[in-house]
């Protein structure tokens, strides 16, 4: 066991078989967190050795996302350290030189067992009731003569590593579940490494953890089963066990593990939905873990500075995208005006095509539309929806079929048109803003003799093309005299 005042080290060992999901993402947190909450060193690994299914892509992926998440690793791919490689397929040199020690001094041995020798030993275990299932042994004291001399004939073998006799039950003292005790029966002389010269996970993981000073092992509690296994890789090493502590599973709403049927589970797919880095780190934070139990706005910086793996649940937490939403909604919220403009707006008016630069529209143009844009907004995808009829113009601006039906379609709407015109004819260029626009409008209703919601539906319909655009006056100001004149007159050919 690693002592308190060994400096922390942990890492991430995402492999890059895909897309980095919410679980791997929660891990990379917990484990960046506590770097950070203990003046630690946080290490990003890249575990790609099963070569089938590793790509170089999903590593950029993953890279990527631990970038949008602002997760910066202090040692790994593109930063380097002094523990590198970091990426498992450029150590096998340093796997092999540890199973070549481990075999020179008796605590790992080649066998020679078919596939077909070990089902024919399994059945015949579990026939004499046996209560030791696994590998029946059947080459751990072979003669090393006989051995080298079958190696050098060209017989395939893996090497196992040789578990003491008398070892005992394994007893993990895990930092989430408590200890946790394995029966010594379930320590079998497992693989470590394969016939065709790769090691097995769990010799590897160990082999890197221990070389790169691993104090803490953070991740995902399917990872337990293994990890008696990897202690006596640890003992056979002689190198000191870190802590474990094994972090609950994400389940859906359904109780089910979290998967695609519950929709999105990539982080890509929440950046491309929209969300907040910030708000979808603060809100992956407490899925099993929490400041005190009632605290939802964790912000970075003190998550940063208190996590602690004593207030990690064991307990399975269930993913709620509508605790999502409103932890993003109340980052929106906290933000500055000038942030949500520059941050947000302005972003995704570029990415929408709305605006061609930043300077398309004057900054007090863009305050207003902020004004009008920021309280609508959940997501950031929904930006360009709510202003994209302020960018339209006359000519262009598409009409919703409802606005034309319940707005223009009816009886005396293009009576309350020509009175809107003429109302906002009278509003000077010079004064041309929301409040000069309400004031010219208001006396509408009266003045027709027409109820205040028709009379404003109609107008709505007419210079946004749907009904539920943010407030008229702000918009009318927004998209000036001319074209705002030019929408009520075109509107009228859809009223009656
Ligand atoms: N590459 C392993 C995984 O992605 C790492 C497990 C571990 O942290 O030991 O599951």
């Amino acid at each position: 066991m690693s002592d308190s005042t060994t400096p922390v080290r942990v890492r991430f060992a995402p492999s890059p078989t895909g897309k980095l999901h919410v679980g791997g993402a929660r891990t990379a947190i917990f484990n960046w967190a506590f770097a950070r909450a203990n003046n630690g060193t946080f290490i990003l690994r890249i575990d790609d050795t099963d070569p089938t299914r590793s790509t170089d892509e999903n590593t950029q992926v993953i890279l990527r996302a631990m970038r949008w998440m602002g997760l910066d690793w202090d040692e790994g791919p593109e930063v380097g350290g002094d523990f590198g490689p970091y990426a498992q397929t450029e150590r096998l040199e340093m796997y092999k030189a540890a199973a070549q020690k481990l075999w020179d001094e008796g605590r790992a041995y080649p066998c020679f067992c078919t596939t077909e020798q070990l089902a024919e030993d399994r059945k015949a275990a579990q026939e004499r009731k046996d209560p030791f299932q696994g590998y029946q042994r059947r080459c751990r004291n072979l003669d090393p003569a006989e051995a080298k001399a079958r190696i050098e004939a060209g017989e395939p073998y893996v090497l196992r590593i040789k578990v003491p006799e008398d070892r005992g039950d394994v007893v993990i003292h895990d930092a989430v579940h408590g200890d946790v005790t394995f029966d010594a029966k379930e320590l079998d002389d497992f693989v470590i490494f394969r016939s065709d010269g790769t090691p097995t996970y769990n010799f590897a993981t160990v082999v890197d953890d221990a070389a790169m000073g691993i104090t803490h092992v953070i991740r995902g509690d399917d990872h337990l089963s293994n990890t008696p296994r990897q202690v006596m890789v640890y003992e056979a090493l002689g190198a000191p066990v870190p802590v474990f502590a094994h972090i609950s599973m994400i389940l859906g709403a359904d109780g089910k593990k979290l998967s695609k049927r519950h929709g999105a589970t990539s982080v890509e797919e929440f950046r491309d939905a929209g969300y907040l880095p910030d708000a979808f780190v603060n809100y992956l934070a407490l899925l099993g873990w929490s400041p005190d139990g009632e605290t939802t706005i964790v912000p970075r910086d003190v998550l940063a500075s208190t996590f602690s793996l004593d207030r990690v649940s064991k307990n399975p937490a269930t993913f709620d995208p509508a605790k999502l939403d409103w932890i993003n909604a109340e980052y929106l919220a906290a933000m500055s005006d000038e942030e949500f403009t520059e941050k947000i707006m302005i972003p995704e008016l570029l990415d929408a095509g709305l605006i061609k630069g930043p300077n398309d529209r004057t900054p007090e143009w863009l305050a207003t539309l902020a004004s009008v844009v920021r309280p609508r907004t959940k997501h950031l995808g929904d930006v360009a929806g709510i202003c994209s009829m302020v960018f339209d113009s006359a000519e262009t601006l598409p009409y919703e079929e409802k606005a034309v039906s319940k707005g223009l379609a009816k009886e005396g709407m293009a009576t309350i048109l020509d009175a809107a015109i003429k109302a906002l004819e009278g509003v000077s260029p010079d004064t041309w803003n929301a409040e000069a626009v309400d004031a010219a409008l208001e006396q509408l209703p009266d003045q027709l003799d027409a109820k205040k919601r028709i009379v404003f539906q109609a107008i709505r319909a007419a210079i946004c093309g749907n009904l539920v655009s943010p407030p008229l006056g702000v918009v009318i100001e927004l998209v000036g005299k001319a074209d705002a004149l030019a929408r009520l007159e075109r509107a009228k050919g859809m009223a009656l």
